[in-house]
């Protein structure tokens, strides 16, 4: 990291800290998505990082916006759950793959975050076989007609726009997938209300429906029937960027459960002083530093512009590994204080399970690493 990457988190954290904590209990306890908060992150240039500043954006780069996932991630899982949907699998994938035209009509406002972007790919029949989709875009008067439902998609009740992922080509399988840029007030496109969830409340899932939705050719995002190229590249920085947002998870894990063992006394000395609980941080600290650097290492990786399938699928891997851990351990170390509804340790845990089930399975990312590992792409 470099200090201006330091730097940038530091100062996210502690906007994370004023704005968002205080607001985190009640994200949670009422599954409230807060405008109010997006707004101020959008004025201090968050939701165009990683963006050049011809398009809007506030400049930085992959890292940049994932270590500010990162910091919100401290605060509020979900917001930054939400963030990274907005941010790293809309904007980032129509900075990636669009055309002059599609950049610089659809990007400056998804930085200024007055347009809410999110991604949808997964349906109800196609979730880790996701080239199985059945959505389908037909060829239609100079465009294409888009029918189908896509499901568990972050942002969807309050998104305006959306890459999705549907077929152009359904005979040719995999190889007949496009991306497109759809907007939500185009007609036939319509949402579901926000679905009640374990965690990651406050950032709001919900189904989306394209009923015979007429796209502009303008709006195919990458070439006709590439769209798996777009898909696996799309996943690998999706895994690379929500790893640092599980390291948060950890870390404030970490943070909160030595506080508490400093404090809190039993048999008349602090907790940390009992070898069971002193070894407990220690291995909490160990997985969250693992999945801390590689997921840097996969950061460096996409930065330099290099394939990072295996380091993004690891990094996540062990990321969410680190998260469910340290939430675990956490409250174990606060005892039933910890277990009590409203608790911030209760909430990571809940929260921090996510990150076993999104951006692919964490035996879908098993199965990626065991082929690139075996060579078997
Ligand atoms: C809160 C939340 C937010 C999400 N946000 C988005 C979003 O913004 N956009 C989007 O497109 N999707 C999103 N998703 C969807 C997410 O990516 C999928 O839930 C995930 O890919 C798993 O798909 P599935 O739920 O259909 O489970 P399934 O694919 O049905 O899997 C069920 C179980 O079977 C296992 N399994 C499946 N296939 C194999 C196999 N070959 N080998 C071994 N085990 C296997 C899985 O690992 C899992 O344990 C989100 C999901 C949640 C819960």
């Amino acid at each position: 990291m470099s200090p201006e990457h330091e730097a940038v988190y530091q100062a996210a954290l502690q906007f994370a800290r004023r704005a968002l904590e205080p607001v985190a209990e009640a994200m949670d306890r009422d599954d409230a998505w807060p405008r109010s908060v997006w707004d101020e992150a959008a004025s201090l240039g968050y939701m165009g990082a990683g963006l050049p500043e011809p398009y809007g954006g506030s400049g930085g780069d992959l890292l940049t916006s994932a270590l500010i996932a990162r910091a919100l991630s401290h605060a509020s899982p979900a917001f930054a759950l939400s963030y990274g949907a907005h941010l790293n699998l809309c904007a980032h994938a129509i900075w990636h793959n669009g055309s002059e035209g599609q950049r610089t009509r659809y990007l400056p406002p998804l930085a200024r975050g007055t347009v809410i972007g999110a991604l949808a790919l997964t349906e109800p029949d196609a979730g880790s076989d996701a080239t199985g989709i059945q959505t389908v875009a037909h060829p239609d008067g100079g465009g294409y007609c888009l029918t189908g439902s896509k499901t568990f998609i972050t942002n969807a009740p309050v998104a305006d726009l959306w890459v999705v992922y549907a077929k152009t080509a359904p005979e040719a399988g995999r190889h007949g997938i496009s991306a497109f840029i759809v907007e939500r007030d185009w007609p036939g496109v319509s949402t579901s209300p926000p679905f009640a969830k374990l965690g990651m409340r406050g950032s709001p899932t919900g189904a989306v429906f394209f009923d015979d939705v007429h796209i502009p050719r303008d709006n195919l995002l990458g070439e006709e029937n590439r769209g798996l190229q777009l898909m696996m590249g799309g996943l690998d920085r999706e895994r690379a960027f929500y790893a640092l947002s599980g390291v948060g998870i950890a870390e404030e894990a970490l943070e909160r459960a030595l506080a508490h063992a400093q404090l809190r006394r039993q048999f008349g000395q602090r907790l940390v002083e009992f070898e069971l609980v002193a070894a407990k941080l220690a291995d909490m600290y160990v997985q969250t530093r693992a999945a801390h650097l590689m997921a840097l290492d996969a950061l460096a990786q996409l930065g330099a512009g290099r394939r990072a399938s295996r380091e993004a699928a690891a990094a996540l891997l062990a990321a969410g590994q680190a998260a469910r851990f340290a939430a675990d351990e956490a409250i174990q170390i606060f005892g039933g204080s910890g277990f009590l509804t409203g608790s911030v340790v209760e909430r990571l845990y809940r929260d921090a399970k996510l990150f076993d089930i999104g951006a692919g399975t964490k035996e879908i990312r098993r199965l990626i690493l065991a082929r690139e590992l075996s060579g078997m792409r």
